[in-house]
């Protein structure tokens, strides 16, 4: 019970969204309750028949309440909705229309677009939201002339009218208020939640799972965005990385990596990218001149030194190889051109036996 509140509370906080089968019992047990009053009320007046048809819509409803299948959903609702709009029809032809019994109608029509549309399970609610619309006010329309041009069946003191209707229109304000702030509340939440999976989706599409660096397709949209033209690319790759994990197994591999691109995101400025390029090799773009950058992977090679890691008894070690090229060189900014002078520099440095800084193509 306790946890219940709890929820409702939530809810009504704006922090959680109402699951199908609360949102329609909510519906349902606040017609029962409003039922209940006016069958109370109807009894006072004298009015039986009324009493009567108040209790059974209850019993109904009630039933519908009680059934847990969601694939009744559509249905129970519809016979609530339906039994919300025929008891103040009935109540209008039998009193007459001055006791504001009509207004229920009015108000059925924000809470059925509002609970329609929000319970997950039915589909195409629009079409559902709209016909039902249409039959409450066709039939509204119609039972209007009606008893506008009969007479109702019966009669009470002068001010009973007043009185009864004065509890209609608070009752009709009160379900506007909170059926309106619940639809309110609940797009809120919705869309929250739909900016938390943009975000998550966002992480997932642009960036590594495993290092958590940029991947080679988000880097390569911040580079084309980059209107600077003092930076330098670099690209490191992982020396015999093959061997790490033929050694001590993949999983440290991964830590190996992980390692690393802690290691290289530490060496550089917030405003500087790294990216994990693909499998062991890695592209930074390092805003500043040659000599700047050439520092940055200095201070990588040795970061990586110290952070050797264990494995059992054994220390893993590893160094890297990188290749720098300048953006104020020839390329001019041309990326291709800058990827592919660092990539083979990178090359050159593997070839001349690893562990090393290469920043020209000799
Ligand atoms: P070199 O010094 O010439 O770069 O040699 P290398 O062994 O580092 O390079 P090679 O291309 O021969 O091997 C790269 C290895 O990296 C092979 C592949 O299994 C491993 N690798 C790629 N991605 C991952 C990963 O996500 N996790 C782990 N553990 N290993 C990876
Ligand atoms: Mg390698
Ligand atoms: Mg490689």
């Amino acid at each position: 019970m306790n946890d219940k509140i709890k929820k409702l509370v939530s809810i009504f906080k704006g922090r959680n969204k109402m699951t199908d089968s609360l949102r329609f019992r909510m519906f349902a047990i606040s017609l029962v309750c409003v039922y209940l009053i006016q069958t109370g009320i109807f009894i006072l007046m004298g009015c039986r028949t009324l009493a009567a048809v108040n209790l059974m819509v209850c019993l109904l409803i009630l039933t519908g309440v009680c059934s847990r299948k969601e694939s009744n959903y559509l249905r129970w609702f519809s016979i609530v909705y339906f039994a919300a709009c025929f008891q103040p029809l009935c109540s209008c032809v039998l009193l007459g229309w001055t006791y504001g019994f009509s207004l229920y109608n009015m108000v059925m029509i924000p809470v059925v677009f509002y609970l329609l549309y929000m319970t997950e399970c039915i589909e195409n609610p629009k079409k559902y939201a709209l016909i039902y619309t249409l039959i409450n006010c066709a039939a509204t329309l119609v039972l209007r002339n009606i008893v506008y041009k009969g007479h109702p069946l019966y009669y009470f003191p002068v001010g009973t009218d007043f009185k009864v209707s004065f509890f209609n229109n608070i009752v009709c304000f009160l379900f506007l208020i909170i059926f309106s702030t619940l639809f309110i509340l609940e797009l809120t939440v919705s869309r929250r939640e739909l900016e938390e999976q943009n975000q998550k989706l966002f992480r997932l599409a642009n960036y590594d799972e495993l290092t958590q660096l940029r991947n080679r397709r988000s880097i390569l949209t911040e580079w084309k965005k980059i209107q600077r033209m003092d930076y330098c690319v670099v690209m490191g790759d992982i020396d015999n990385f093959k061997k790490v994990n033929d050694t001590y197994g993949h999983e440290q591999g991964d830590e190996v990596l992980k390692m690393v691109a802690a290691s290289m995101s530490g060496a550089v400025e917030d405003t500087d990218y790294v990216s994990r390029w693909g499998g062991e090799e890695f592209l930074m773009i390092i805003f500043g001149d040659l000599p700047y950058t050439l520092k940055v992977a200095e201070r990588i090679q040795q970061e990586i030194k110290k952070r050797e890691l264990t494995v059992g008894e054994q220390k893993v070690s590893v160094t890297m190889t990188f290749g720098i090229s300048q953006c104020s060189d020839d390329s001019r900014g041309n990326i291709d051109e800058l990827i592919r002078q660092a990539d083979s520099r990178l090359y050159l440095g593997k070839r001349a036996g690893k562990n090393c800084i290469i920043i020209r193509d000799e």
